[in-house]
C-alpha cells in the first residue's frame, strides 16, 4: 500500500500532465473499481479543466473547472503513467513493464495538452470519485482523517492532545489515520526509530496529565516530518511495485534505518534491528536505543 511520500511523488509526476489542461476525452475500460465508478463519470469530466491537483493524506484532489472535485485513490496495486502525443515519447523507456499489462489499464484520461494518463490496476482496490467540492468536508473517504503530518497545523501539541489518554502502543496510534493522516507501516516505524522511542510505549506517555506535550512528542513530531521530506525528496520508496508516475522507481528504501532491516545492525548503536508484530503488522525497531 503506498504512503503519504508515495502518493506526493505520483502528484508531482502528475501535476505537469493535468493542472491547466481539459480532459479532451475519457475512456472507462472497466468501471469495477474498489467501487463501481458513477454512470455519467465521463460526462462530469470530458470538457472540464483541470484547476489544481492536490493531496490529502493518500487522496490525490483534482480541482475541476466544474466544481467537481476528482478524488482518487491508488488502493493496494493502482498506478499511473503518463505519455505525450499519444507516443512512447520521451519517457517511453520507463514504460515497458511486464506487470503492467494493458488489461488492467482502467481509466484513460486524454488531456487537451496531448498528455494521455492511464489508470493501471491489476487488483482494482483504487478508486476514483467526484463530489461537488462544497460537499468535500462531509465526505466519508475524508472527514474523518486526521491532521496532514506535513501541514503547519500539526505539531507537538496537537499529536499529544491526540494521544493524551490512550492505551495502546505509539505504533498503534501513529497508524491511526484519525491521529495523523497518510502513515502507514513504513514510516511509522522510520519515524520511531529517529525519534528513539519504543513502538510499544504506550501512545499516552507523550503527554503529560494535562495533555501538554513531552520532549518526546516534539522529537516524534519532529521525526515524522523529516522523514516524510526525506522519503518524498527521494521519490518515495519502491515497495511492492510502486513506481512514480513517469514510471522510474523511487530509491527511499535503500535509506531505511529499521524498517526492513531485522538482523541488521542498528545505524545508530550496536544493538541489532528486531522485528515484532504488532496489530497484525510487522514493527521493526532497535530495542537498545529505542526507550
Ligand atoms: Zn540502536
Amino acid at each position: 500500500m503506498p504512503e503519504l511520500p508515495e502518493v506526493e511523488t505520483v502528484r508531482r509526476g502528475l501535476a505537469p500532465a493535468m493542472e491547466g489542461a481539459d480532459f479532451t476525452k475519457v475512456e472507462v475500460r472497466d468501471r469495477r473499481l474498489r467501487w463501481p465508478l458513477a454512470k455519467d463519470f465521463e460526462k462530469r469530466l470530458t470538457g472540464k479543466t483541470v484547476e489544481g491537483l492536490g493531496r490529502r493524506a493518500k487522496y490525490l484532489l483534482a480541482d475541476l473547472s466544474s466544481g467537481d472535485v476528482l478524488v482518487m485513490h491508488l488502493g493496494m496495486s493502482g498506478s499511473f503513467r503518463v505519455s505525450h502525443d499519444g507516443s512512447e515519447g520521451r519517457i517511453a523507456k520507463y514504460h515497458h513493464e511486464k506487470s503492467k499489462t494493458p488489461a488492467h489499464d482502467h481509466v484513460v484520461f486524454h488531456m487537451s495538452n496531448g498528455a494521455t494518463v492511464t489508470f493501471n490496476d491489476p487488483r482494482r482496490f483504487g478508486s476514483m470519485k467526484l463530489v461537488p467540492r462544497a460537499k468535500l468536508e462531509q465526505e466519508p473517504l475524508l472527514r474523518s482523517l486526521g491532521p496532514e503530518p506535513l501541514g503547519n497545523e500539526f505539531d507537538a501539541a496537537m499529536l499529544a492532545q491526540a494521544c493524551a489518554g490512550k492505551k495502546t502502543s505509539l505504533k498503534a496510534a501513529l497508524s491511526d489515520q484519525r491521529v495523523v493522516a497518510g502513515l502507514g507501516n513504513i514510516y511509522v516505524c522510520e519515524a520511531l526509530f529517529r525519534a528513539r522511542l519504543s513502538p510499544k510505549r504506550r501512545a499516552s506517555t507523550i503527554a503529560d496529565r494535562t495533555a501538554k506535550p513531552n520532549a518526546r512528542a516534539v522529537a516524534l513530531v519532529d521525526a515524522i516530518k523529516a522523514v516524510l521530506h526525506d522519503a518524498i525528496k527521494a521519490g518515495g520508496s519502491s515497495l511492492r511495485d510502486h513506481r512514480r508516475a513517469d514510471g522510474s522507481l523511487g530509491d527511499f528504501q535503500h535509506n531505511f534505518l529499521a524498517y526492513d532491516r531485522e538482523g541488521q545492525p542498528c545505524p545508530a548503536c550496536k544493538g541489532t534491528i528486531k522485528r515484532i508484530v504488532q496489530t497484525g503488522r510487522s514493527t521493526f525497531y532497535c530495542p537498545s536505543c529505542q526507550k
